[in-house]
C-alpha cells in the first residue's frame, strides 16, 4: 500500500471478503444496526453532518438528496443504486463490488430505512458478469441471515449503454424500457410510477452507498476526519493511460493531480510529458498547468474542470490532441440516444466537423462551425450529455490551439499515435494493467 493510500473501502489486505461472516468479522452489518436504532430524519441527519457528497459525477450533497426525497409528500418511496458504470476511465464501482458486495447492500439498506422504502434495487449491466455473481450471492445471504426480508434487495440486470448509467435512463431500465432518459427527475418521479402514484426515488451510486455503513458505524466526525472538508472521506480513483503505475487507488481527498500522477502513478510512462488529463468525458481538459489543484469537487471545478467519478484519463505529448477530441466527440455522438434533436443532429455535426480536421479536408470554418454547434446542440435536451460533448471539446480547441491550427491549414501532423480511449472491461490485479473493451467507431453527419 502506497503511503497516500487510505481505504476505507477496499480490504486493508486487498484481498476479497469472501462471505457475510467473513464481513461480520470486520464490522460489518454494524452501521445497519446502528441507523435502525435511529428514526429516519435522525438518520437523515446523520448522512447530512457527515458531509458525504454524491460519488457518481456530480459531487451533489447526499443528505441534501435524501431530505428532498424524504420530505415528498407521497406515501411511496423507493431506493434505486446506480451501478451501470460506463464513463471511460472509470471501473472504481465493479472494482469495489467484486471485492467486497456487502457494503453497497449494507448501504442501501440503510438508506431504504431512511426513505421507509418498500424495496433497494441496484441497476448494472448484464455484462458485469462477475460483480452480478457476487451481488446475487450476498443478496442471498443476506437474506438467509435475515438482514433483509426475501425479494427486498432487487438485482435489475440492463445493457452495455453508457447512457443506462445516467439516472433517468436508469429508473426507465428498471421499469422495462431502453436506456432512454425520461423527462422528470427520480426525486420527482421515481420507478414504478403510476397515474396517481409518483414513487420518488433515491438514487446514489455504488460508492456512495459503500460509505454509509462505516458513516453509522464509526459517526459522521470519523469520516469527516478523512478528506477535505468539501469533499470529506475517501475516494476510488481510477488512474489510466500515459503512466508508469495505472490502476486503481483508494484515496483520501485533498491530494493534488500532480500527487496522483507523480507519487502514485509513478509519472510518465514513456519519454514525453503529460499532455493532457481527462476526468471522464463530462468534464473540461486539465492541463500541467493545473497539476498543483487539489483533487476535490470544489477545488477542480474552481480549477475550471470537475472530479467526476474520479476516473482520470492521461495522455502524453505524443498524442495529437485533435484525434483525441475526435475520438471523444465520437464516443458522445454514438452515445446520443437521438430523443432530443439538438443533441441527435449537433452531436454528429461537431463529430463530423472533427473527423474533417483530422483527415486534413478541414479548414478554420470547421473550427467555428464546432464553437456554433456547441452553442446549440444543448438546447432543450433531457439529458447533459451534449453539454459534456459542448464542454470537453471546445476546451480542447482551446487549450491546444496549434494543434488544431496545422490540421486547419492541411500541414502534415507529425503526432501520428492513434489515442485509446479507456472503456475499461477487467482490471488485472497481478499486474496492475486494465485490459479495454475494443470497440470505437466514428460517427458522424458530414458537413
Ligand atoms: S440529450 Fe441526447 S442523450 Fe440525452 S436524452 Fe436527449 S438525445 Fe438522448
Amino acid at each position: 500500500m502506497l503511503p497516500q493510500e487510505k481505504r476505507i473501502l477496499l480490504p486493508q489486505d486487498l484481498k476479497t471478503v469472501k462471505t457475510l461472516e467473513e464481513y461480520r468479522g470486520t464490522g460489518g452489518l454494524a452501521g445497519l444496526q446502528k441507523a435502525r436504532s435511529l428514526g429516519p430524519q435522525q438518520a437523515i441527519d446523520v448522512v447530512k453532518q457527515s458531509g458525504l457528497r454524491g460519488r457518481g459525477g456530480a459531487g451533489f450533497p447526499v443528505g441534501v438528496k435524501w431530505q428532498t426525497v424524504y420530505d415528498d409528500p407521497s406515501t411511496t418511496k423507493y431506493v434505486v443504486c446506480n451501478g451501470a458504470e460506463g464513463e471511460p476511465g472509470t471501473y472504481k464501482d465493479r472494482y469495489l463490488i467484486s471485492k467486497n458486495p456487502y457494503w453497497v447492500l449494507e448501504g442501501m439498506l440503510i438508506a431504504a430505512h431512511a426513505m421507509k422504502a418498500p424495496a433497494a434495487i441496484i441497476g448494472t449491466k448484464k455484462k458485469f458478469t462477475h460483480p452480478v455473481e457476487r451481488l446475487q450471492k450476498a443478496v442471498a445471504e443476506f437474506e438467509a441471515a435475515g438482514a433483509a426480508p426475501r425479494g427486498f434487495l432487487e438485482i435489475v440486470l440492463g445493457p452495455d449503454d453508457y447512457l443506462f448509467g445516467e439516472e433517468k435512463a436508469l429508473l426507465e431500465v428498471i421499469d422495462g424500457y431502453d436506456a432512454m432518459p425520461r423527462n422528470l427527475p427520480p426525486f420527482y418521479v421515481g420507478i414504478r410510477a403510476t397515474p396517481t402514484e409518483r414513487n420518488p426515488t433515491l438514487v446514489n451510486n455504488v460508492e456512495s452507498m459503500s460509505h454509509l455503513p462505516n458513516i453509522f458505524a464509526r459517526g459522521p466526525e470519523w469520516f469527516r476526519s478523512f478528506g477535505t472538508k468539501d469533499t470529506p472521506g475517501t475516494m476510488m480513483i481510477t488512474l489510466s493511460g500515459d503512466v508508469k503505475r495505472p490502476g486503481i487507488y483508494e484515496l483520501p481527498t485533498g491530494l493534488t493531480l500532480r500527487q496522483l500522477l507523480y507519487d502514485i502513478g509513478g509519472g510518465p510512462a514513456g519519454d514525453e510529458p503529460f499532455k493532457a488529463v481527462f476526468s471522464g468525458v463530462s468534464n473540461a481538459v486539465i492541463l500541467p498547468e493545473a497539476f498543483d489543484t487539489v483533487m476535490d469537487f470544489g477545488s477542480l471545478r474552481a480549477a475550471g474542470a470537475g472530479l467526476g467519478s474520479g476516473g482520470f484519463m492521461v495522455y502524453d505529448a505524443s498524442h495529437c490532441m485533435v484525434k483525441v477530441a475526435l475520438m471523444f466527440s465520437s464516443f458522445l455522438a454514438e452515445s446520443s440516444c437521438g430523443q432530443c434533436i439538438p443533441c441527435k443532429r449537433g452531436c454528429r455535426v461537431i463529430t463530423g466537423h472533427l473527423d474533417n480536421l483530422e483527415s486534413n479536408r478541414g479548414s478554420r470554418e470547421d473550427l467555428d462551425n464546432i464553437f456554433y454547434e456547441s452553442g446549440h446542440c444543448t438546447d432543450q435536451t433531457r439529458c447533459f450529455l451534449p453539454q459534456q460533448e459542448a464542454k470537453v471539446i471546445t476546451s480542447i480547441i482551446q487549450a491546444f490551439p496549434e494543434d488544431f491550427k496545422r490540421h486547419a491549414q492541411g500541414l502534415r501532423c507529425p503526432l501520428t499515435r492513434q489515442p485509446v480511449l479507456p472503456r475499461i472491461e477487467y482490471f488485472d490485479e497481478a499486474t496492475s494493467r486494465f485490459i479495454y473493451e475494443n470497440k470505437q467507431s466514428v460517427v458522424l453527419s458530414r458537413p
